[in-house]
Order: structure tokens, then C-alpha cells, then sequence
């Protein structure tokens, strides 16, 4: 690897906890900031955890919101606001995956409210300045100081609980941040270092709680990648894998994680040979596509988009979308691989 000597780096004021309990951390964590009334956001499916995960805590947390949707729609970030102002939150406290947190994100735009993060996925969101929202069936994406939460708390025993399924997809899709950070355009050697760390930890680590979903070491050992994959997705531009899940997300109402599960081998073979994926090569041993869709199957991932619901006549509007406005990607991207691509994907056919 040569050494890059000019480049520049974001480091946000954030304090991140692994080790204690989420409850108690929390709890802390409040009494730092003052506050006596903070609101606690979740998914509607995550209720009963997030009432219990509250009473937890304590009394500083004083009602919970289990509105979060994932996407974060603009009308539900609108109620929220309202709610939040209503009962007068001085924190938020996000217990969930990206949806929970993304709606956290979404009302410390509005309110200005801290926000302590509790992440029980691998998306990484905790990690980044950044909110993607939707408005009318289309998604769009700010970069903000204002939305970087101000701590995360992680604690395997939130993510023990984590279907395998989505266990699974949703460390496909953490290591999809750190794949694309190593070809960035913007890279640096703090994320390059980072996302292989993220990646080896994943690699390690996912294979580990598929066998043994309740082993907290290795559910740990997840958490720390998916920490470290967000990071380098806050760090860094993304390409062609987060353009082309953004666009399948946004358009064609795919589900997230398993998108990125996907389309990961196929959209890192399409860059094969990139400058910066060669420590990912070594660590692989082999093309990093090819070998990371080999991994994907040894832990039942899901492998065809025809599987997530999507339809093969819409393959020729998605390749159009995703080469409208692309992001920038090492190799050039023209509408015919890329057509290609997609259809192997859907077909779930191994990438070239
Ligand atoms: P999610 O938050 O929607 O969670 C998926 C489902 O799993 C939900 O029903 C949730 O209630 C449930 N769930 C969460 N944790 C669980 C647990 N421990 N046990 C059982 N069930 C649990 O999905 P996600 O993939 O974490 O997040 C996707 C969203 O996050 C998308 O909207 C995506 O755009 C966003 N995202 C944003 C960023 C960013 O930096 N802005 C990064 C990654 C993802």
C-alpha cells in the first residue's frame, strides 16, 4: 500500500461506550447532559423492548415514541416534532436499528435535542452525520453536524436478540460501507485502516454468531465492525453500491439491508482491481467480489433481487436511474454493465 501524505480528516465530538450495560450507560449518560426528560424512539415492532428498555433506564425518560419507519418519511418526522415539543424533551434516546435512529436524526435537525444512540442493527447510521429521508416516494440525503448523535452506547446483548436473517444482512450491508470506503475517492489512511479493521472484525465475526446467535464475544466482536464500518461511511464518499441500493431503495421500495446483502459482491467485482482494494484481496484471498459473494452464500444470505420482490421488467428503469446523476466510482459506469450487473442480480447468478 503506498502512503498518502495529503489529506484531510472529520472528527465529530462524539463519545462512544462499549462494555456496559445499555440501561445503566444510558441512565449515566442523561445525568451528564441534565436531563429529566428525555423521549425514547423506536419501531413500532421494537414497543415492548423499548417500554422495558425505559423503565430500565429510569424516570428521566418520560414517554416513548414507536413511530419510527424505515426510510424516515418527512410526515412522520413531523409528528415527532410535534409530540417532542409537547411533552418538552431536553435528550433523545434512540433505541433501534437505522429507522429509530434515523428519526432520532431527523428531530435533533428540528429541536436541537442531544442525541444518545443505542444501536440493536449493524447499519452503522449511530456513526454519521448524515439523514436520508423521504418525501413523496423520493429519497434524499443531508450531511449535518447537527444530526451526528453525541454518544453511542453498544451492548452485544442488543443485538443477540437479532434475527439471523437480519443479523446477516445487516452485516453485509456495514460492510459495504468499509468495501466502498477503500476505493473512496476521498480516502485517507485513518479510514483505509478502519475499514479493514471493520471488515476483518465482520469476517470474523458474522460467521461466529450465525453459529452461535447468543455468543455475546462474537456479538461484540460484530458491533465493533459495524462501528467501525459507520465511521468510514461518515468519512467518506460512497459509489456505485450506495447509489445503485439508494436508487433500488428509493424507486423500487426494496428492503435495505438485504438490497446491500445483494448487490455487494456484484457491485465490489464491478470494481475489482480498484486502487485501495488490495488489502481486502489479500485478506480474502481472492477477488474480493467473487469471494465475498461466496461468503455471503456460506451464511445463507440472500442472493437475487427477484427474491426481495423486485420485477425483472424493471430492471431497464433502475439502470437508467442509477446512471442518472451516478456518484463518482473508480470504474466508469455505463448503462449496459450495468444493466448486466443488475440482471445477474437478479437472477442471483455469481458476479463477473
Ligand atoms: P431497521 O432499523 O428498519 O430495522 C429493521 C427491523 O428490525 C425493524 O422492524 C426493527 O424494529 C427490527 N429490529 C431492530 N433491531 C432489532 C433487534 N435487535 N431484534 C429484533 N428486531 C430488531 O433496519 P436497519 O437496516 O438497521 O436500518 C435501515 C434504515 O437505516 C434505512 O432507512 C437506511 O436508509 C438507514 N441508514 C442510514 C444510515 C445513515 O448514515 N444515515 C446508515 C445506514 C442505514
Amino acid at each position: 500500500m503506498t502512503f498518502q501524505t495529503e489529506f484531510a480528516l472529520r472528527i465529530a465530538p462524539m463519545r462512544i461506550r462499549f462494555g456496559t450495560p445499555a440501561a445503566t450507560a444510558v441512565a449515566e449518560e442523561l445525568a451528564t447532559f441534565g436531563s429529566r426528560r428525555a423521549l425514547l424512539i423506536s419501531t413500532a415492532s421494537q414497543d415492548n423492548n423499548a417500554r422495558a428498555f425505559a423503565a430500565a433506564v429510569g424516570d428521566n425518560i418520560v414517554e416513548v415514541y414507536a413511530g419510527a419507519k424505515m426510510h424516515t418519511p418527512v410526515e412522520v418526522t413531523a409528528n415527532a416534532v410535534k409530540f417532542a415539543i409537547s411533552i418538552g424533551a431536553d435528550c433523545l434516546v434512540a433505541l433501534g436499528g437505522g429507522s429509530a435512529i434515523g428519526l432520532s436524526k431527523a428531530l435533533a435537525l428540528h429541536t436541537d435535542l442531544p442525541q444518545i444512540v443505542v444501536p440493536t442493527t449493524y447499519a452503522g447510521s449511530e456513526a454519521t452525520a448524515i439523514l436520508g429521508q423521504t418525501e413523496a416516494g423520493k429519497k434524499t440525503t443531508i450531511t449535518s453536524p447537527k444530526v451526528q448523535p453525541e454518544v453511542i452506547i453498544y451492548d452485544p446483548t442488543l443485538v443477540a436478540t437479532l434475527p439471523i436473517p437480519l443479523t446477516v444482512t445487516s452485516g453485509l450491508n456495514a460492510m459495504a460501507h468499509a468495501a466502498e470506503a477503500l476505493y473512496a475517492r476521498d480516502r485517507n489512511p485513518l479510514t483505509a485502516t478502519l475499514a479493514m479493521q471493520g471488515l476483518q472484525a465482520m469476517l470474523l465475526g458474522l460467521p461466529q454468531v450465525v453459529e452461535k446467535p447468543a455468543d455475546l464475544v462474537a456479538r461484540g466482536r460484530t458491533q465493533y465492525g459495524a462501528f467501525l464500518c459507520g465511521t468510514v461511511l461518515g468519512q467518506v464518499g460512497m459509489s456505485l453500491h450506495h447509489k445503485l441500493c439508494h436508487t433500488l431503495g428509493g424507486g423500487f421500495d426494496l428492503p435495505h439491508a438485504e438490497t446491500h446483502a445483494v448487490l455487494l459482491p456484484h457491485t465490489v467485482a464491478y470494481n475489482n482491481g480498484a486502487e485501495g482494494l488490495d488489502p481486502l484481496d489479500e485478506i480474502l484471498g481472492g477477488p474480493p467480489g467473487q469471494m465475498l459473494r461466496a461468503f455471503a452464500k456460506s451464511l445463507n444470505a440472500p442472493l437475487a433481487l427477484r427474491d426481495l420482490g423486485m420485477k425483472e421488467s424493471d430492471l431497464d428503469r433502475a439502470a437508467d436511474l442509477a446512471t442518472q446523476n451516478p456518484y463518482w466510482n473508480p470504474r466508469p459506469v455505463t448503462r449496459e454493465p450495468l444493466k448486466a450487473l443488475l440482471q445477474r442480480a437478479w437472477i442471483g447468478d455469481p458476479p463477473q
